[in-house]
């Protein structure tokens, strides 16, 4: 596996790789790595002839107030475990390299980028779409993966992917789980070990939602929502961000839920904000 840092590098070597006819697999990460990215990294490894992987923390999706600066970066462990999951170009750009000049362009998907984690992170998603478009023309993928744990982000850079005809499929995969049931993320590592028994509340969440709309009726969103959020306000050291049931498309509350819809929530365990999700399926 070779480590490549400069932005020029890079993207000379994916362009030479693309005209030797070669298929580039391209998994985005911001590093801190654990089984959800190699989950990604496995399959894109299999699916593609190169596999490229990078890890940048992009300063310009974090809010003032947000964690850019505590993130994890544990390198030579992420290092390890890339090369262990078959990559075979690792890109760890630096912020400089990435906006050597700042920024004049943003790019923007509407509609869908307010909604959801948008409403409390503005600007999150253009920080987002914009470093995954550089990345795209860095990178030249032929495919990039992503993860459903992060729906709504998955869902913007689709239509990102089509509204701007990059040449690139985008495949999303299923949410890895610690034993537990707990999506595993790298913000886990916040959670002191009190705050990590009260996380489970999401799992919790997510199965209790699983059963009624299980239960083969038609129920009213806010209803179930009503309850959730309930059994949620019992629950030590959590606060709500938001708990929703959202059309799988368009990403808008639907009244009535139905296969397809999505049931997303964000909480806040102690300081550490955490998503999860599930597609319904009845
Ligand atoms: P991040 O490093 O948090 O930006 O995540 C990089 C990619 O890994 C994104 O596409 C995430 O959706 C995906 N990912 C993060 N956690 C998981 C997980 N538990 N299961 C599957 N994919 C994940």
């Amino acid at each position: 596996m070779k480590v490549v840092r400069s932005v020029l590098q890079m993207q000379d070597i994916c362009v030479k790789l693309l005209g030797k006819g070669k298929s580039i697999g391209f998994v985005p990460t911001m590093g801190a790595l654990h089984e959800g990215h190699l989950s990604l990294m496995r399959r894109a490894g299999r699916e593609n002839e190169i596999l490229v992987a990078s890890i940048f923390v992009n300063p310009t999706q974090f809010g003032p107030k947000e964690d850019y600066r505590k993130y994890p970066r544990p390198f030579s462990r992420d290092r390890q475990l890339a090369k262990k999951s078959g990559v075979d170009y690792l890109f760890v750009p630096s912020v400089s390299g990435m906006y050597p000049e700042g920024l004049s362009c943003s790019v923007r998907v509407q509609g869908l980028t307010h909604l959801l984690c948008g409403a409390s992170r503005p600007g999150h998603f253009d920080g987002v779409t914009t470093v995954v478009t550089k990345l795209f023309n860095i990178v030249c993928p032929s495919r990039a993966y992503f993860g459903q744990k992060d729906y709504q982000q998955a869902s913007v850079i689709k239509k990102l992917v089509k509204d701007l005809n990059f040449s690139v499929k985008i495949v999303v995969m299923p949410i890895v789980r610690e034993k537990d049931g707990l999506a595993i993320s790298s913000r886990n590592k916040y959670l002191s070990p009190k705050e990590r028994k009260a996380a489970l509340v999401l799992y919790r969440v997510l199965s209790m939602a699983k059963d009624i709309f299980a239960s083969g009726k038609s129920p009213k969103a806010k209803d179930v929502i009503k309850k959730l959020k309930s059994f949620i306000a019992n629950e030590p050291l959590t606060k709500i961000d938001y708990v929703k049931i959202v059309n799988g498309k368009n990403l808008k509350d639907v009244k009535t839920v139905r296969t397809g819809d999505v049931f997303a929530l964000a909480l806040y365990i102690g300081s550490t904000r955490l998503i999860d999700n599930t597609i319904i399926r009845r």
